[in-house]
């Protein structure tokens, strides 16, 4: 089994354990990337597939005291990703370029992508850019739930800055992916206007089965499709059922969140013609997961459920392969 996932938060889970924001995930002493109670491990994810993963630096809408900008905290979230790469070397590679990854997946190592959630660390400097680029930075989130110098998440109805655009043109520039999970409606369809390059949708759903304004419309997941683009199936239980729309991290007081309540996600995007457009987002380690698909080992049975409803050719395109084929577009197009 190949899985190529757009995004976790691993990462931040990890690397500030210690602060209140996090203070809720099992993390103890001397956990790592490699080694951990979280839902992704390097250790079980080889386990279980060749395994692509995108590990997010997620920069929150308000910082923990002790970090004094939005850039540092990305920095020193950046620092640790690069230490823990050093340190697994043996068990895990930075993909720079997506045209190495299945070189690196031949070795039994990881293939990581180091993507960044929230672009609160430009500010109003598009240097920062650079040195994303520079870091091996794949993939951008524009925005988290909040405001920031670029664009707005679901809570303001604020469109772009004209810095926003500047900074759109930036990334584009660099080949660092658009990625519009989290971002307004307003500032969706001002991007399909004037972006220049296919867009992300890292992770998020179909509003059209549940109602959350992080979910995608049909006519969004159309246009990121006509785009070029791809979507990543979230497996947070509040963007899968309706049921959970107000529940958030809790099983909903009539039952858990079903496979068939997931799969009918991908059933709708389907029927959109999604089959090159659909890849997996799980949000593992950011997010409460169904208790059925809440690890990386329980993909297994994840990607058997897709073979029975899909088959095998088209269960490996959501799994790996559409997601394969965008990342090698992007490097060349
Ligand atoms: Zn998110």
């Amino acid at each position: 089994m190949r899985i190529f996932d757009l995004h976790c938060d691993t990462l931040d889970t990890l690397a500030h354990h210690d602060v209140d924001l996090f203070a809720q995930m099992p993390v103890a002493p001397g956990d790592d990337i490699a080694r951990n109670q979280l839902a992704l491990s390097l250790d079980r994810m080889r386990a279980t597939a060749d395994w692509c993963q995108c590990y997010a630096v997620w920069v929150p809408d308000a910082l923990p005291a002790q970090v004094p900008s939005q850039l540092q905290f990305y920095r020193d979230v950046r620092d640790f990703f690069r230490q823990q790469m050093e340190a697994h070397a043996d068990e895990v590679t930075q993909l720079r370029d997506a045209r190495d990854v299945d070189a690196v997946l031949a070795t039994g190592k990881v293939a990581a992508l180091l993507t960044v959630e929230g672009a609160s660390p430009v500010g109003d400097d598009l240097g920062v850019v650079d040195e994303w680029a520079d870091d091996g930075v794949k993939m951008v989130t524009l925005t988290w739930n909040g405001k920031n110098s670029i664009a707005s998440g679901h809570d303001t109805q604020d469109g772009f800055s004209s810095f926003g655009r500047e900074a759109v043109r930036a990334l584009e520039d660099r080949k660092i992916v658009v990625d519009v999970s989290h971002l307004n409606d307003v500032g969706f369809w001002e991007l399909m206007d004037f972006a220049r390059r296919p867009v992300a949708v890292s992770h998020s759903n179909s509003r059209a089965l549940c109602s959350h304004l992080r979910n995608l419309t049909d006519d969004m997941f159309r246009a990121v499709r006509d785009g070029g683009g791809i979507v990543g199936l979230n497996y947070f239980r509040g963007f899968v059922s309706e049921r959970c729309v107000s529940c958030g991290w809790e099983v909903p007081a009539d039952g858990e969140v079903s496979p068939d309540e997931l799969f009918a996600h991908l059933d709708r995007w389907l029927d959109l013609d999604g089959a090159d457009v659909i890849a997996l987002g799980s949000d593992f380690d950011g997010c409460e997961c169904p208790a059925w698909l809440d690890s990386c080992e329980k993909l297994g049975g994840l990607e058997r459920m897709a073979v029975e409803r899909y088959g095998q050719e088209l269960a490996d395109k959501l799994f790996f392969g559409n997601a394969r084929a965008f990342f090698v577009r992007n490097e060349t197009a």
